[in-house]
């Protein structure tokens, strides 16, 4: 069926394209066929020689590589060493093994493996790490903060960082560090120490005395070379320290280094941590939202709710464990499936919230009956054996009379009524 126009889908902006080594026909055709569902385009090659034909036409967006391959000459690794070698930017590659000793894992790492997986491999898992991948190459530029009052200093450091892709905000005041730091929300603050009313380590101490600002790395700049006092002033507060003068490179290497981790730390820390999705608070803050900007434009939104079908069984017969990767695989289809401009939550258990703006219900349906259709295909493997779940949904458009928590309810009862009909089905609100 052809998928109804929207704004800005994932396959508009062109799906991801994955490659698979991997010489088990049996094993890389399932991981093809799970990462297609998942709304990638994947390619299964059974052999280097391939590969390398594909390789000439077009370059994938990610790599997954197969350790042994006993009908080649060389290992995967060897092959996929060899491969980053000649390419202008390395490909982001995950390598597939059957032992995870270091000697192996030392080799993945110099041949740019991102992560490396045990098989029988978890294709969920998987999956969220090339997601973790792209997300990474593709994130929205780091915010940081400088705070000096040099102001020639300042401007030559923030020239730097911008030329680096960064967001960069001078202040020459402390006394406004608090005002900065709500409305930049900067990854990184950037310290000159010495400062005429107040030094670099005590705001790195006041900033510290406050639980909401602890995430952010605290980086001294200055031309201390006493390391003594840098010691010091490390012991107070603050994360690391760069003498003045530095290179650009090394500025840019620090502050991109310290950014990216806690990034990563603060998507963890807001995230669920099974599915990576939004927790319960935050998207149902997010239905209220977008109904406000829905009332706003004119346009009309959707909020969907959707829950996996006798789910209970699934543990019971499976296992928990087996359990948590259907909950994840259905995250993964929903993120894949989904627009970026969409939100989705982790709502409870196995219970998913999404919100998708400047989407009339009726459209929703026709997205969520194929997301529902894609998910029923997904196999799973357990002790029990192999299995497969479905899922029910509830749809309800924005509408004037409607607050968020009414949308939301009136999403539920059209779940209730999909489940009452029989489950496996996507029903919309009254
Ligand atoms: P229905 O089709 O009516 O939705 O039936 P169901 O069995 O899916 O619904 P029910 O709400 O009775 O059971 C949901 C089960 O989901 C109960 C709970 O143990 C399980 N569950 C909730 N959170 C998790 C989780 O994070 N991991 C796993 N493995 N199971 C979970
Ligand atoms: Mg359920
Ligand atoms: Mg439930």
């Amino acid at each position: 069926a052809p998928r109804p126009a929207r704004k800005a889908t994932r396959s508009d902006s062109g799906s991801r394209h994955i490659y698979i080594l991997e010489e088990e026909a049996a094993a890389g055709e399932s991981m093809r066929l799970t990462l297609n569902n998942f709304g990638y385009q994947a390619e299964h090659f059974n052999s280097i020689a391939g590969l390398d034909a594909a390789l000439q036409q077009h370059l994938p967006d990610a790599l997954i590589v197969d350790v042994n391959l006993p009908g080649e000459s060389c290992s995967g690794l060897d092959y996929a060493a060899r491969l980053q070698q000649r390419l202008d930017a390395p490909l982001p590659l995950l390598v597939l093994t059957q032992q995870d000793d270091f000697a192996t894992q030392l080799q993945a790492v110099r041949a740019g493996a991102l992560g490396f997986f045990a098989k029988p491999v978890d294709i969920p898992q998987l999956e969220s790490r090339l997601e973790r991948c792209f997300a990474q190459q593709h994130g929205e530029p780091y915010r940081v903060l400088i705070v000096d009052d040099d102001q020639d200093l300042a401007s030559r450091y923030s020239l730097v960082l911008r030329g680096a892709g960064m967001l960069v905000e001078v202040l020459r005041e402390p006394a406004q560090i608090f005002a900065h730091l709500r409305d930049f929300n900067p990854e990184v603050v950037l310290l000159d120490v010495n400062m005429p009313d107040c030094t670099g380590p005590e705001l790195a101490q006041i900033i510290r005395c406050n639980d909401d600002w602890l995430r952010i790395p605290i980086i001294y700049l200055s031309a201390e070379t006493d390391i003594a006092k840098q010691m010091s002033a490390l012991i107070k507060a603050g994360d690391d320290f760069v003498s003045k003068p530095i290179s650009d490179h090394a500025l840019v290497a620090t502050v991109f280094s310290r950014a990216q981790r806690a990034r990563l730390l603060s998507n963890a820390l807001a995230r669920d941590s099974l599915t990576g999705l939004l927790k319960h608070g935050d998207i149902k803050e997010q239905v209220a939202i977008e109904l406000e900007r829905a009332l706003r434009s004119g346009d009309r939104a959707s909020v969907a709710m959707l829950d996996i079908d006798h789910f209970k069984r699934v543990n019971d017969s499976h296992g928990h464990a087996a359990g948590d990767n259907v909950i994840r695989a259905l995250a993964n289809l929903l993120r894949q499936r989904l627009r970026r401009i969409d939100s989705l939550g982790r709502y409870g258990g196995e219970e998913f919230l999404a919100v998708l703006p400047d989407c009339p219900p009726e459209q929703a349906r026709l997205i969520l009956d194929e997301i529902r259709q894609r998910f029923a295909e997904l196999r799973f493997i357990a002790e029990g054996g192999e299995f497969s779940c479905t899922l029910s949904a509830g749809i309800a458009g924005t509408d004037v009379h409607s607050d968020a928590e009414q949308l939301r309810e009136r999403a539920d009862k059209a779940l209730y009524a999909a489940k009452h009909g029989g489950r496996n089905q996507v029903r919309l609100a009254e």
